[in-house]
């Protein structure tokens, strides 16, 4: 009689327990965000990304399936059916396995947080583990004791139990403590789950189904009228960026994965996001003194560190993104205490004053262009087929104005009637939004669709990948649309289109490196090696960590600019990988990545090291 009173209790408990939560994450600002069932069911039901570490995946695939299962039939049994003997017997089998495979997943989970290297691991982790395991234990208990008092049955149906009973008396007492143990555990379980790890089976499936659904490239906007400017306190978020931090269940994947915090830096992305969970608890229990700032805790080497790779972002199990908070906090930092790294101020500067960052000026921003085949767009209307984005790197950098050039050679070849904007292209502001900057990409931002709009363009081919994520993720959102490609891309469908063909051979073992921007960010890796392959006589080969592991080469999110002396080098790590896999070149698609890997093999201190180049040099070497 007491029974459903217990339940109800516990139920109330969850439920109240999850409303104090919520409340927690709901002191953030409104953002306007629409769930999807179409991407939370089949997120949950295949685990796809879940499974990308199979013990840890596997162990929850496990569980996850058991307790849907246990869940099932604890439903189905609150209505009399009664199902005919075979079919009951096969519901049992499952749930006899079931409950095997959920045992060793959990017992998994456990050893794996009791591992030395694991510094106290916390109890409201360890504590719904062990209820668990107390569950499923006591429930093939129950299940022993009372096949042990029952007529013997087929073994199939229950072989965990079956044999479970061979070990017990015939003992209903026995049979009757289990039960009730086992029903106390699940009680407990369901009223702690707000207070315990467990909160992760509410917060994350509700975290998949507000998952953003803006382009990833894209970072989140800035109103400078209106504010917040970046995030000074955990209220300057939006509730569903406090949400993400609600579902972090601490798997360390995005540590496993980020370059700054691989490299020894002080960063860790999932320490970021645990240390915004806390100044939610705690900006709740301060109340009503005022929130505590996020500069606190979070420090300024963290957030310096960070080389907007996405890594973490691509990584994490329930789509959080710990890189969207760091920028937040850049932001804040510089908008509001104007706090850039000194090292960074001369590029910030140069953007100010000549729209670049190396402080040219725009006057020289066409000089690499030796060729008059390269048109520079007059003033008024312009009907060529694509416009050339040189950015930055490669109107002023000696090495990537090589790579301009060699694009300009493979358009002209392919026929393509194409232009550049020359002393009307700025800088595309990517260093600077990064960088927190946001009234700076603004202006150099609008100031280039202006441009854009008044030739009427409406193709773009960019050389960067930087570039080419800012002209194509971040300007539709300033009224600047248009159809963006990066240049793997054009290439490769010029290359299909048989408008031009590679005919010289370029022999040796090459590797692909891919750029961050290009591929984590926009999720383009396949170009890049379909025209490796297609350059005749190469050997293409991966490094180690590529594609989506693809390793960072340390220098997107204003990094570039800024001194590496805390840790070891990201480049070099890069450079290393490279090295021992023993290639003659590797190729990449980036002038960031071309600048670092360069000076990563020439610090491996060997005496022929392998070979940084510029996809677009090769192909434009290749068709001769
Ligand atoms: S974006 Fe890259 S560098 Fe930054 S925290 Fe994530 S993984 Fe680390
Ligand atoms: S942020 Fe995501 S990947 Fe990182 S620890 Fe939390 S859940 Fe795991």
């Amino acid at each position: 009689m007491f029974d459903p009173l217990l339940i109800c209790i516990a139920l109330l408990t969850m439920l109240a327990g999850m409303g104090k939560r919520r409340a927690l994450w709901k002191v953030g600002r409104h953002e306007n965000v629409s769930g999807s069932w179409a991407v939370l069911v089949p997120y949950l039901l295949n685990h796809a990304k879940i499974l990308k570490r199979p013990p840890a995946g596997v162990a929850h695939l496990f569980l996850f399936w058991g307790f849907l299962f246990f869940l099932l039939i604890v439903i189905f049994g609150q209505f009399p059916l009664l199902l005919p003997p075979r079919p009951a017997q096969v519901v049992s089998l499952v749930l006899d396995l079931l409950g095997v495979a959920m045992l060793l997943g959990t017992a998994g989970f456990l050893a794996r947080r009791l591992r030395p290297q694991e510094v106290n691991p916390p109890r409201r982790v360890l504590l719904p583990l062990a209820t668990l395991i107390v569950i499923l234990v006591t429930g093939f208990l129950a299940e022993g004791a009372r096949l042990a008092i029952l007529p013997p049955t087929s073994f199939w149906a229950s072989p965990i139990g079956w044999s479970v009973s061979l070990a017990l008396p015939q003992s209903p007492f026995l049979m009757q403590l289990m039960i009730r143990v086992h029903f106390f555990a699940v009680l407990f379980f369901i009223a702690t789950i707000p207070f315990s790890s467990m909160r992760h089976l509410v917060a994350a499936p509700l975290n998949i189904f507000y998952r953003s659904l803006k382009p990833r490239g894209e970072l989140l906007p800035v109103s400078l009228e209106h504010g917040p400017l970046g995030a000074t306190t955990v209220r300057d978020f939006s509730w569903k960026e406090l949400l993400d931090a609600e579902a972090c269940v601490s798997c360390k994947r995005c540590d496993e994965n980020c370059p700054a915090f691989l490299s020894g830096k002080p960063l860790s992305p999932r320490n970021v996001i645990q240390k915004v969970l806390r100044q939610m608890e705690e900006g709740s229990l301060r109340a009503p003194a005022p929130t505590p700032l996020l500069a606190e805790t979070i420090t300024a080497e963290e957030i310096w560190s960070c080389t907007t790779c996405m890594a973490c972002v691509e990584h994490c199990p329930v789509l959080i993104n710990p890189m969207e908070k760091i920028v937040a906090v850049r932001r804040s930092q510089v908008l509001t205490r104007g706090e850039v790294p000194a090292e960074a101020r001369p590029m910030i500067r140069n953007l100010e004053i000549y729209g670049d960052t190396q402080g040219n000026g725009i006057a020289y921003r066409g000089d690499w262009v030796f060729s008059r085949d390269v048109p520079i767009l007059p003033s008024g209307h312009w009907a060529g087929e694509v416009l050339l984005w040189v950015g930055c790197s490669g109107a002023f950098h000696p090495d990537y104005q090589e790579v301009a050039r060699a694009m300009a050679k493979i358009l002209t070849a392919g026929q393509v009637r194409f232009g550049i904007l020359g002393p009307q292209e700025l800088c595309c502001g990517d260093p600077a939004r990064r960088m927190g900057e946001e009234a700076l990409f603004l202006d150099l931002a609008r100031k280039n669709i202006d441009r854009l709009q008044h030739y009427h363009i409406t193709r773009i081919v960019a050389l960067c990948p930087h570039c080419f994520n800012t002209l194509r993720n971040e300007y539709p959102g300033l009224g600047g649309h248009f159809e963006v490609v990066h240049a793997v891309e054009f290439i490769l469908s010029l290359l299909e289109q048989k408008r031009i063909a590679l005919k010289y051979a370029l022999s040796g073992k090459t590797a692909i490196h891919d750029p961050c921007y290009l591929g984590r960010v926009n999720q383009i890796y396949e170009p890049l090696r379909r025209i490796v392959r297609a350059i005749p006589e190469i050997e293409c080969t991966e490094l180690g960590r590529t594609r989506e592991k693809g390793f960072c080469c340390g220098g997107g999110g204003g990094r570039m600019w800024l001194h590496e002396n805390l840790g070891s080098r990201i480049n070099q790590l890069r450079a290393q990988e490279i090295s021992e896999a023993k290639v003659e070149r590797v190729v990449t698609a980036c002038p960031y990545c071309l600048t670092m890997l360069q000076d990563g093999v020439n610090s491996l201190g060997v005496q022929r090291p392998p070979k940084v180049s510029d996809i677009v040099t090769m192909v434009a070497s290749s068709i001769g």
